[in-house]
């Protein structure tokens, strides 16, 4: 979990955001999440072995492992990238290499980190051959299983991380820039969504940092409103 200023401003560095943090709030406190019941866990355990075993699309003939996701199995946030690579192939949890270190840096400092309150996944659970994007049949072959994910989770707010997750979870064609800065609503629990910029392209231009910065606070924000039962639709102020 976050600790006190010097440490997000240790992470806040760590994603070249070093000039916001004498204003930001205080990174909300840990939550303590129980284990879900054994009916819950069971569910886990089976969506978890058939994604194992999944041969839904093509992608399974070139794959190590599917990668189901990985964090506390109820959490209040859930982060959904685009597709494992070759180190989350490899190891079987998603965002391992350098953009998921810098994921990591990007939950610390907004307080919060993958053992607590953070469930980390993807759109897709097999890895496409030479991280080419995703083909709409693979998407719509796996999409099922992100969202028997998300019944299970129930997260209060979804983050979106990067062009291929913002949509196909939306359902759209908009630029990611367009698709930034507002609350958008996914599935039949119409949970919140926020969209930013994926760690992998954010290594690849530092200088749209500040802009996920704002995201992450925009992200933060919301869920302070929800948590406190002020929830809000629309456009950042
Ligand atoms: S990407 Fe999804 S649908 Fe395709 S084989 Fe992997 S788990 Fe199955």
């Amino acid at each position: 979990m976050g600790g006190g200023g010097g440490q997000r401003l240790e992470y806040l560095e760590a994603i070249g955001i070093e000039l916001w943090v004498a204003r930001g709030p205080a990174p909300p406190a840990a939550a303590a999440f129980p284990e879900p019941d054994a009916a819950v866990a069971a569910r886990w355990e089976a969506l978890r072995s058939e994604v194992q075993k999944c041969t839904r699309c093509p992608l399974h003939l070139t794959r190590t492992q599917g990668v189901l996701g990985v964090g506390p199995k109820r959490s209040d946030w859930l982060v959904v990238g685009e597709a494992p690579g070759a180190e989350e192939d490899r190891r079987g949890e998603p965002f391992v290499g350098a953009a998921g270190q810098l994921l990591d840096a990007m939950l610390r400092a907004i307080g919060l980190d993958r053992s607590s309150n953070v469930y980390i996944a993807n759109i897709l659970k097999s890895r496409p051959p030479n991280n080419r994007d995703p083909r709409p049949e693979e998407v719509a072959a796996c999409l099922p299983y992100l969202v028997r994910q998300i019944a299970l989770l129930q997260p209060k707010l979804i983050l979106a991380v990067g062009r291929i997750a913002a949509q196909n979870l939306l359902g759209t064609e908009a630029p990611l820039g367009r698709l930034r800065g507002q609350v958008h609503r996914f599935g039949e629990l119409n949970t919140p969504l926020v969209v930013t910029y994926h760690p992998a392209y954010l290594l690849r231009t530092p200088a749209d940092k500040r802009k996920a910065w704002e995201d992450l606070k925009f992200a933060r924000n919301l869920f302070q409103q929800l948590t406190q039962g002020a929830a809000t639709d629309g456009h950042r102020s």
